[in-house]
C-alpha cells in the first residue's frame, strides 16, 4: 500500500516517515519544500498543477497531510500565506485524492477551540481563538467537504528536533541554557505529545482501515499529562541539572491569543484500541539528549 507523507521534513513528517518506513507492508513516500533532499521528493504545495501531476502518478492509497504553516505568531501576520498552504493546498490534496481514489488523514491542532471547556470531544464547537486555528479548522471543514476522510487532532508536539528552537517544548531548553532568572508561562495548560506517538497512531489507524474502509471522521490523539511551559522547564532543568531560576507568570502570554486549555478527549480512538502514550520525560529525556550541556 503506497502512503504518501506531505511536510516530511517537518517536526512530525520525520517522524511519520521512520514509523511508516518500518512497516514491510507500507511502500511510503515523502514531500518535503526547502529541506527536500534525499529519498523526500520537493513538491511545493502551493502549485496545484504540481500537486495534481505528482499524486496522479504516485497514486498512493493514503496521503497523510501534514504540511502546515503551525506558528500562531507567523499566521497572525501573514493570514493570506497561512490560508494558501492551511486551506488552499488541502482542497488541492483532496480533490486530487479524489482521483485517485486516495484516503486523506488530515494533521490538525487542538488550536480549533476556544479552551475554555475542556476536554473537547471531536465533535465539540470549534471556537479558534487565533488566525493559525482559524486556518487549520478551514482545513478541516475542506476534509470534512469529501466523504470518507479522516482528521486527526493532536496539541503541542516534541520529538527528536533539528535544533532545540523546532518545537516549543524543546525551545524551552534554548531559554534555560541562557541561565540566570527564566520567566515562563504558567497560565496554559498543555498536554505535549510525542510525535513517535502521534506517527505511530497514524500507523494504526491506515492499518486498521485496510480492513474497515469505512473508518473515516475526526478524531484526537494527545498525551495525557497536563503541564505549563513552567512545569516543563522544572522537568528539563531537573534532567540537565541547570543551576537557573525559574519564574512563574501566570497572565495569558503575549502574541496571538491561545486558548487556556484545550485539552482533547482521545476516548473514540482508546476505545478501539488505537493509541500509545510514551511517559512525558522518557521523551523528552530523549529529544534532549543530542543538546546536553
Ligand atoms: P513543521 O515542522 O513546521 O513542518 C512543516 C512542513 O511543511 C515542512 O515539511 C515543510 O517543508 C512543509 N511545507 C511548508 N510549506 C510548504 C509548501 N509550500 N509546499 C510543501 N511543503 C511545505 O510542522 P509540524 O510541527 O511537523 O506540523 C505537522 C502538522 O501537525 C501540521 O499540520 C500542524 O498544523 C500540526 N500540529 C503541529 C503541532 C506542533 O506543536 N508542532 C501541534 C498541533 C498540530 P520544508 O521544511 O522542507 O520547507
Amino acid at each position: 500500500m503506497k502512503v504518501m507523507i506531505t511536510g516530511a521534513t517537518g517536526l512530525l513528517g520525520r517522524a511519520l516517515m521512520s514509523e511508516l518506513s518500518s512497516s514491510d507492508s507500507l511502500d511510503v513516500i515523502g514531500t518535503g519544500l526547502r529541506r527536500a533532499r534525499g529519498a523526500i521528493r520537493r513538491l511545493d504545495l502551493l502549485d496545484s498543477r504540481a500537486v495534481k501531476q505528482f499524486v496522479e502518478s504516485q497514486s498512493p492509497a493514503v496521503i497523510l497531510h501534514a504540511a502546515a504553516e503551525r506558528r500562531p505568531d507567523v499566521s497572525e501576520n501573514d493570514p493570506v500565506a497561512t490560508r494558501a498552504l492551511n486551506v488552499e493546498a488541502t482542497q488541492t490534496i483532496v480533490d486530487v485524492a479524489g482521483t485517485v481514489g486516495a484516503w486523506v488523514i488530515y494533521i490538525s491542532t487542538d488550536y480549533v477551540f476556544d479552551g475554555t471547556s475542556p476536554p473537547y470531544r471531536p465533535d465539540a464547537a470549534p471556537n479558534p481563538l487565533n488566525r493559525y486555528g482559524e486556518s487549520k479548522l478551514a482545513g478541516e471543514e475542506v476534509i470534512r467537504g469529501a466523504a470518507g476522510h479522516c482528521v486527526l487532532r493532536v496539541p503541542v508536539l516534541f520529538g527528536p528536533v533539528e535544533s532545540l528552537e523546532e518545537s516549543p517544548v524543546t525551545s524551552i531548553a534554548r531559554q534555560l541554557l541562557a541561565g540566570g532568572a527564566v520567566t515562563l508561562d504558567h497560565w496554559a495548560i498543555r498536554y505535549p505529545t510525542s510525535t513517535d506517538d502521534v506517527a505511530f497512531v497514524c500507523r494504526q489507524l491506515i492499518e486498521r482501515r485496510r480492513d474497515e474502509p469505512e473508518l473515516a471522521g475526526t478524531v484526537h490523539w494527545s498525551g495525557d499529562q497536563p503541564l505549563t511551559k513552567f512545569e516543563m522547564a522544572r522537568a528539563i532543568a531537573e534532567a540537565w541539572a541547570l543551576d537557573v531560576r525559574l519564574i512563574a507568570e501566570s497572565s495569558p502570554p503575549v502574541g496571538a491569543p491561545r486558548p487556556q486549555n484545550s485539552q482533547l478527549d482521545c476516548s473514540d480512538l482508546e476505545r478501539i484500541g488505537v493509541g500509545r502514550r510514551t511517559p512525558f520525560r522518557t521523551s523528552l529525556n530523549a529529544s534532549l539528549e543530542p543538546f546536553r550541556p
